[in-house]
């Protein structure tokens, strides 16, 4: 019997005992392609030899030592890496073990820095429905995926949630994208004006949506304009790309694409891509500068921040991406993909939408695609596709959500950056198979 605790308390899970590549093998033998890189996480795919004898070569150096006494040269190199390809005047980097620990810090940060510059009164998150933070307490109360916050709810804190930018769902007929993504962003100025800008400390929003919404971009001048907003209130803008950034969508930071510069950045899974637990927080020289020259002592803190051998793992993850060139085969690769995706779902009756940026993709189910009603929850279809596909030897992430107050299913495709065309030919077709499995079957009963 196993003493671990897993997610699913019944499941049978395969053993997990090697990884090449694009590939995942068990004790049995058999091979998955990871197609998700689980969450987004296996970046550079398995057995990637340059980052595991980097974090062999730290652990025979130095394996710990704790920041409150020193520094450590990984964590310094990779620090002056991330910030020197960093979008706006992001200076400083705060390096924590997982992406729920970084959106956690960003938040106490938000705080501090309001505290620090004498307006304690500003203490509201304001926040989108359809969103995932982690699931720490703080990072939960920011996101708004009901399915996950509901049985917490006495103990979140109270945090505004705005519409998404949900271009597929939202835009209205005879608007056009900019103008739809101007409106979708002026709901954030609606709730600032509701709850009363002198509370409001910060915006946290996922450039492009993740795990809750399946690779759902922005709408052109989103950003600029929510930009915009938070200047004008002086309120903090945090963007959490602990699933898109580092390269999954085709630039480091996913947020350059929408001319966006963030007050705190959060990043995790790519940074790591599975080889270390790591995750980090960026902040501007404001941001830094408003506690360095106010208490000089940011009230927060983990055990393993900083760890050497996660930030060698993190310096050698990043190199690879940059000196590999990679960010333009992710773009490259993104678009078969995309097109892959749309020769064999375009017309599918259930297949709403295919979307998302680089190898950032995702397809939303619908049981009408007309009226672009979701199926009823009681079909568990995300439960059953990833089943169905993982029984072929595919690891995708279909997730469920809220959609318009509803519930929606879409699958979740981050495969490594190095998948070949050939790879992704397999991958297509073995989603294709799951969805025939599952969906004609719900079809059938619909
Ligand atoms: N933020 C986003 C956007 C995420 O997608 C996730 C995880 O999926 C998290 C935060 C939490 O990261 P972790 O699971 O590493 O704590």
């Amino acid at each position: 019997m196993s003493h671990v605790f897993p997610r699913h308390c019944h499941a049978q899970l395969p053993t997990a005992v090697g990884g090449e590549g694009v590939w995942l093998i068990d004790s049995e033998g058999r091979r998955y392609l990871d197609g998700s890189g689980g969450a987004a996480v296996s970046c550079l795919g398995h057995g990637d030899r340059q980052v595991t004898e980097a974090v062999k070569a730290q652990l025979d150096k130095l394996a710990f030592a704790h920041t409150g006494f020193l520094t450590s040269e990984p964590a310094e190199a990779l620090a002056d890496l991330l910030i020197a390809h960093a979008p706006g005047d992001l200076d400083r980097v705060y390096f924590v073990s997982g992406g729920s620990e970084a959106t956690e810090a960003a938040i106490k940060l938000a705080r501090q820095y309001w505290v620090e510059k004498g307006q304690p009164q500003r203490s509201r998150l304001i926040a989108r429905r359809q969103s995932y933070h982690g699931n720490t307490i703080g990072a939960l109360s920011a996101g708004g995926n009901e399915w996950r916050r509901q049985q917490f709810g006495p103990l979140l804190l109270d945090v505004s949630h705005i519409d998404p930018c949900y271009e597929y769902r939202d835009r209205q007929e005879g608007e056009t994208p900019q103008e739809y993504g101007i409106r979708a962003a002026e709901a954030l100025r609606e709730e600032i004006e509701r709850v009363g800008p002198e509370t409001v400390m910060a915006f946290i929003a996922e450039p492009v949506v993740g795990a809750t919404a399946g690779a759902l971009a922005p709408a052109p001048g989103y950003y600029q304009r929510i930009r915009e907003i938070c200047d004008e209130y002086g309120i903090l803008l945090i963007l959490d790309e602990v699933m898109c950034g580092m390269g999954r969508t085709g630039s480091l930071f996913a947020c350059e694409q929408d001319g966006v510069n963030p007050d705190i950045l959060c990043i995790a899974k790519g940074l790591g891509a599975g080889y270390q637990p790591i995750g980090a927080m960026l902040c501007s020289a404001a941001v830094y500068d408003a506690i360095a020259q106010g208490s000089g002592f940011f009230q927060h803190g983990h055990t393993y921040i900083g760890h050497p051998v996660a930030t060698a793992a993190g310096l050698a993850v990043v190199s690879a991406i940059l000196d590999r060139d990679l960010l333009s085969r992710i773009r490259q690769k993104g678009e078969v993909l995309q097109t892959a995706l749309e020769a064999r779902f375009g017309q599918h009756p259930n297949v709403g939408d295919i979307r998302g940026r680089g190898l950032f993709r995702g397809i939303e189910i619908v049981a009408d695609r007309d009226s672009k009603a979701p199926f009823d929850p009681d079909r568990k279809i995300a439960a059953r596709l990833k089943k169905a596909a993982f029984a072929k030897g595919l690891i995708c992430y279909p997730m469920s959500g809220t959609i318009d107050g509803q519930h929606g299913d879409h699958v979740l495709l981050a495969p490594p950056f190095i998948i070949t065309d050939e790879e992704i030919a397999i991958l297509v077709d073995c989603l294709d198979a799951a969805m025939q499995e599952v969906l004609g079957a719900a079809e059938a009963t619909a």
